[in-house]
């Protein structure tokens, strides 16, 4: 059996096929081509079907192959964590024009550690923290900022419970999914832990406790970026403009989406 045989009789998307038989056989799809005509062992066969297989039966390519790209960078990811998203670019993008130099930031409920990393790979200059409630989820968040060379502070913490100081900005992409949301039963979602997408009522309740709880850890004039769902930006940024905040504002993700909102805590009124 010879890996053009083996793509020949896989039933997914032969893209996925190349990606999942690359990662088992420790090559580049390039080097795949290049191979094709080569005989596989009866153990290659073995992995090899076995990751088709359990992509057949919906498992996310991310975890068949234990990892996924942002940010220009490789994330480690399991189960234990959310699969980064290229939406949530725009999160980092965002914190990254809006950390002041040397300033300190959070990002809360962190995950793989995609958001955290990314911002600490581009800005050497910054203090960053990040939390999570799951241990698990912090490990692999801590093996990715190793691997990326980032000094991040990883804390255990229920939202805001175990932060300590100010903060000149947060971050987070919290689990905003209603429990009554269809897409929790398809595609990836079927697969990934799920207090990390619902928070099992309307979407809004991580949400409005950062909120709630964001300005008494936030400098005057720091900015708070949440990632929300397609449908609750107007909700967001009420819930931001009724509590005080100022520069209350949603930006859009590459699909035209308003994906992201936030404002700035208490900035005085000459500031604005
Ligand atoms: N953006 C993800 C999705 O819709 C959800 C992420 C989250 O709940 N924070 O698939």
């Amino acid at each position: 059996m010879t890996i053009r045989d083996l793509l020949r009789l896989a039933l997914i998307d032969p893209l996925e096929a190349r990606i999942l038989m690359a990662h088992a056989l420790h090559c580049s799809r390039v080097q795949l081509v290049i191979r094709e005509n080569d005989a596989l062992s009866a153990e290659q066969v073995n992995e090899i079907s076995g990751l088709l297989l359990r992509r057949m039966q919906g498992e996310p390519i991310a975890y068949l192959t234990g990892e996924r790209e942002f940010y220009g960078l490789s994330f480690a990811v399991t189960p234990d964590v959310l699969i980064p998203r290229p939406e949530t670019e725009l999160l980092v993008e965002l914190a990254i024009e809006r950390l002041p130099q040397a300033g300190r930031a959070v990002d809360l409920g962190t995950g793989s550690g995609a958001v955290a990393v990314s911002l600490a790979h581009t800005r050497r200059d910054a203090q960053i923290t990040a939390t999570d409630i799951s241990n698990e989820a912090l490990a692999v968040a801590r093996r990715n900022a190793e691997h990326h060379r980032v000094k991040i502070q990883y804390l255990r913490s229920d939202w805001f419970e175990a932060l300590e100081g100010m903060f000149d900005l947060i971050v987070s992409n919290p689990p905003y999914i209603a429990a009554s949301d269809v897409h929790l039963s398809q595609g990836d979602l079927r697969f990934e832990p799920p207090s990390a997408l619902t928070d099992h009522a309307n979407g809004m309740t991580a949400l409005s406790a950062i909120i709630e709880g964001a300005p008494v850890h936030l400098k005057p004039g720091g900015w708070l970026l949440l990632e929300h769902g397609y449908d609750q930006a107007t909700a967001v940024r009420t819930q931001l403009t009724r509590a005080g905040w100022s520069n209350v504002q949603s930006w859009k993700d590459l699909a035209g989406i308003e994906r992201i909102s936030g404002g700035r805590h208490q900035v005085a009124l000459s500031e604005k």
